[in-house]
């Protein structure tokens, strides 16, 4: 009767809408979803989520979880494996009702699959992907440096404005009572200049609040692919990347492509030092490991030069930089994007030669897991 009622209500939907149990259970879907299912009313509640998404079962189940514990929507890419042809639906999905609500004593999720993220092409799947993250990645780089760029200028401006708004503020004091044309000018260039300082703050604020796409992703799985598209960059310098990642997976509630950028940024960074250093052969290292306190940590540790103790409290300034072709966004933007995620983002003092530069996120653990 329950699950009728949703039929008839998602009907109406063109995307596909499935309502699951938290065991991933497909308990109702609307035509649009048993489409994508490729199964028909008759044969539900069969499939499980697990069963009919590719990759490994892990993604479907961590899905459910992050569905399950989280307050706010998780989304989520999956590949259905069972509609005719395979189908990458980029997903958001959360909890519909708890226990108590449901006349069956279950927590129900609902999932909406809101876009064809890409239907790959088997012979090609892997080269399209790789591109279609390269420009994701240089997209989001780039609105990145935007807002960083938009925040600095707003800084440097705001206090020269401020400082127009307060003088012609004084002036109308020192005025005398009958100077009232002048008054009027004062009063017009105090109001310019507040106005045009709230202009730079919304210019700020638009760039910086772009939508962030957030997902539950596994942080090893996140850095071995930024070596995938670094690789080139350190053969080209006869430097090599070497991953020693936790033995565990580490799973994360993180924009991906913001994680990756970072990563990318300290990987850059590590190379553009080990070049500097002018070392004939260099090897980068990335960690990754679960703290205690229920933090995954990523570090990245060049054999450059190493930062010097003096400029610590610098690097996190919009527009440092020591090298000639900086910008000195990098570290700022990182930090920015690590903070926004729950995390920390600093500088280890290093004891030998090279930087240690890392990174925490809180990890998306289930009630209960250890
Ligand atoms: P940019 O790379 O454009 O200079 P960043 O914000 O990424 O901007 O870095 C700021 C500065 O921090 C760099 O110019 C450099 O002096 C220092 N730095 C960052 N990473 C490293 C590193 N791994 N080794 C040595 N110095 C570093």
């Amino acid at each position: 009767m329950f699950y009728n009622q949703f039929r008839r209500f998602a009907e109406c939907f063109s995307e596909p809408l499935l309502l699951l149990s938290e065991q991933g259970r497909v308990l109702a879907a609307n035509p649009a979803g048993l489409a994508l299912l490729g199964t028909d009313a008759e044969a539900l509640p069969d499939p499980v989520l697990q069963d009919v998404i590719s990759g490994d079962q892990y993604t479907a189940e961590r899905f459910l979880q992050a569905c399950v514990h989280s307050d706010t929507p998780v989304s989520a890419t999956l590949c259905f494996t069972s509609s005719d042809s395979a189908s990458c639906m980029a997903c958001v999905g959360h909890l519909l009702a708890d226990q108590e609500q449901t006349p069956y004593g279950q927590r129900l999720l609902l999932v909406r699959c809101v876009a064809d993220y890409k239907s790959p092409d088997p012979n090609s799947s892997a080269a399209e992907a790789l591109h279609h993250q390269r420009e994701r990645l240089v997209h989001v780089g780039r609105l990145s440096t935007m807002g960083e760029f938009a925040a600095g200028i707003a800084h440097e401006i705001n206090q020269p404005l401020t400082a127009i708004a307060a003088y012609a503020q004084a002036g109308r004091r020192l005025l005398a009572p009958t100077d009232t044309g002048t008054a009027e000018l004062l009063d017009k260039i105090n109001h310019q200049a507040q106005r045009a300082g709230q202009v730079m703050q919304r210019l700020r604020g638009m760039i910086r609040c772009r939508d962030s796409h957030r997902e539950l992703c596994e942080v090893n799985r996140l850095v071995q692919e930024t070596q995938v598209l670094t690789e080139a960059d350190a053969r080209l310098h006869h430097f090599h990347i070497r991953m020693c990642l936790a033995d565990q997976p580490l799973p994360v509630v993180v924009d991906p492509i913001q994680i990756q950028q970072v990563v990318i940024n300290l990987i850059r960074n590590g190379l553009d030092a080990m070049r500097e250093a002018a070392i004939a052969t260099g090897m980068l290292t990335i960690y990754t490991q679960r703290l205690d306190d229920d933090y995954a940590e990523i570090r990245v540790c060049d054999q450059g030069a190493g930062i010097p103790e003096a400029l610590y409290n610098q690097l996190f300034t919009p527009f440092f930089t020591t090298k000639p072709q900086g910008i000195g966004l990098g570290l700022s933007i990182s930090r920015s994007i690590i903070v926004s995620h729950g995390g920390k983002l600093g500088v280890i003092p290093a004891s030998g030669c090279g930087a240690i530069v890392y990174f925490t996120l809180p990890l998306a653990l289930d009630n209960g897991d250890d």
